[in-house]
């Protein structure tokens, strides 16, 4: 296509006014959520005290192909969305591959990343149960932020757990959280039981983020009136990113391409599940056949080294259990730079569309060489990607050079989740040569997996 423009944009009426749920299509349905006790399948009943009552629902419900996006949730998306598909020349002709290159831009918020299309959700569904706050826990500090900034929105109060050692190390998060008037706390903390015991135990300790989800879950489990709120992983969280590949199909469909590759990244899984679930509803209805990369880092391989098996779903062994491809609870991935990729289970709606060969193909890739992409790709198209999304961006600069060694135009698409401003201490260690690899040994990944929870399913 000769004219297709640098980007691709929908108008706010051309937003998509459903989310779809992948799970619908799937002739073999993701493994349910279990009681970390007793094994058995658990039940709106058994999650609604931790979670609101309408996402219990959508969290269970594996039939419902779409759900309306209620009318204050696309008003609030209609501040920061449709984003952009962006057509990359710059990187394409940088390269001097025939391939075509497209990405989806999900960064142009101040959260920096996709997260914030369901922490509007979330909010706005706890909001309209009438609750009077909502805690969560944040690592790297992208959840915490998009979520202070959809109680912003919906006027209600929530308590942020942050690792104290992300905390110290970047306090400009806590400033942006503390702007949009959300309250934080360096975990472990005094706050709560949990957070005592540990301090007891270990004096000094710089926190974990299962320790950071245990306390939240407390105080949400003990406050009346407050739940408890999770940035990945869960069915619901892909639900609502689903409106990333919705616009996406319909933004290529405008300058009548298709994608043969679809690239992302995975952390717990929510922006891959969400960006790819338009193509993968193709594929799983025998209309087309693009081929799904995932992309994880290295140091951290529960697609590429892990087992598909039940899971808890944080360190502090506090959530249900669920059937994923996991590296361990107890695994504990080196401090690499991608700090939401650092994560050891992947979403079971994911981990079934691979272990099933709808994703083709899962690609650990190393930190250095994700930083190299990264800095092509600044200088390239201009916007500073987070590390995350630089996973993404490696493997689409890989497959463009083959197309390169192949003489053939493939056309590509990734999700580039969000951009580095805060990552800048990453982008300086890649500057002066002190950034290094980590891959664990066959041992370390042994030792993960010897810590799983035993269960007969
Ligand atoms: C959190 C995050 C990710 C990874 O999370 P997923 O749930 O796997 O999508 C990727 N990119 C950015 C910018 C993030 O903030």
């Amino acid at each position: 296509m000769a004219n297709v423009p640098k980007r691709i944009f929908l108008t706010a009426d051309q937003m998509p006014k459903q989310w779809y749920n992948v799970r619908a299509d799937m002739k073999i349905k993701p493994a349910k959520l279990i009681h970390p006790g007793t094994h058995e399948e658990l039940k709106v009943e058994d999650l609604s005290p931790i979670f609101c009552e309408e996402l219990c629902k959508q969290e269970l419900d594996d039939d419902t192909a779409y759900f309306d996006i209620p009318e204050e949730v696309q008003e609030f998306y209609k501040i920061f969305r449709p984003s952009p598909l962006i057509r990359a020349y710059e990187l394409e002709k940088y390269l001097g591959t025939p391939a075509k290159i497209y990405y989806k831009f999900e960064g142009n918020n101040t959260s920096g990343s996709h997260k914030l299309n369901s922490a509007a959700a979330q909010v706005y569904y706890a909001k309209k149960q009438g609750l009077k706050g909502l805690t969560t826990e944040t690592g790297a500090g992208q959840w915490g932020t998009a979520l202070a900034m959809a109680c912003s929105h919906f006027d209600l109060p929530l308590k942020v757990y942050m690792v104290k050692c992300s905390y110290e190390q970047k306090p400009f998060r806590k400033s942006i959280i503390e702007t949009f008037g959300a309250e934080i706390i360096p975990s472990p903390s005094t706050t709560t039981n949990v957070g005592r015991a540990i301090l007891e135990k270990h004096p000094g300790t710089t926190g974990s983020l299962g320790c950071a989800i245990s306390e939240a879950v407390e105080v949400a489990t003990s406050t009346e009136g407050y739940r408890y709120v999770l940035g990945s992983v869960l069915n619901q969280v892909l639900l609502h990113q689903s409106i990333i590949g919705e616009e996406t199909k319909l933004q290529m469909e405008m300058v009548d391409e298709y994608p043969d590759i679809v690239i992302g990244c995975a952390g717990g899984g929510s922006n891959l599940g969400g960006f790819m679930s338009a193509f993968m509803r193709d594929k799983l209805q025998g209309k087309a056949s693009p081929k799904f990369i995932a992309v994880e880092p290295k140091s951290c391989p529960s697609m590429t080294r892990g087992s598909y098996v039940y899971d808890f779903c944080d360190t502090g062994h506090v959530t249900p259990l669920a059937k994923m491809y996991t590296v361990g609870s107890e695994y504990i991935p080196s401090p690499s730079h991608a700090g939401g990729l650092r994560y050891h289970g992947m979403s079971p709606i994911v981990s079934q569309l691979y272990h099933d060969g709808y994703i083709d193909e899962a690609r650990a890739v190393e930190q250095t060489k994700v930083f190299e992409a990264a800095n092509i790709f600044a200088k390239t198209e201009t916007i500073l990607p987070a590390p995350e999304s630089s996973h993404a961006i490696r493997v689409a600069i890989d497959e463009a050079l083959k197309c390169k060694e192949t003489g053939e135009a493939k056309t590509i698409v990734f999700n580039l989740t969000g951009t580095g401003y805060f990552d800048m201490t990453a982008y300086a260690s890649y500057k002066d040569g002190t950034m290094s690899d980590y891959e664990p040994s066959d041992e370390d990944i042994a030792n993960g997996l010897a810590q799983l929870p035993k269960v007969n399913k």
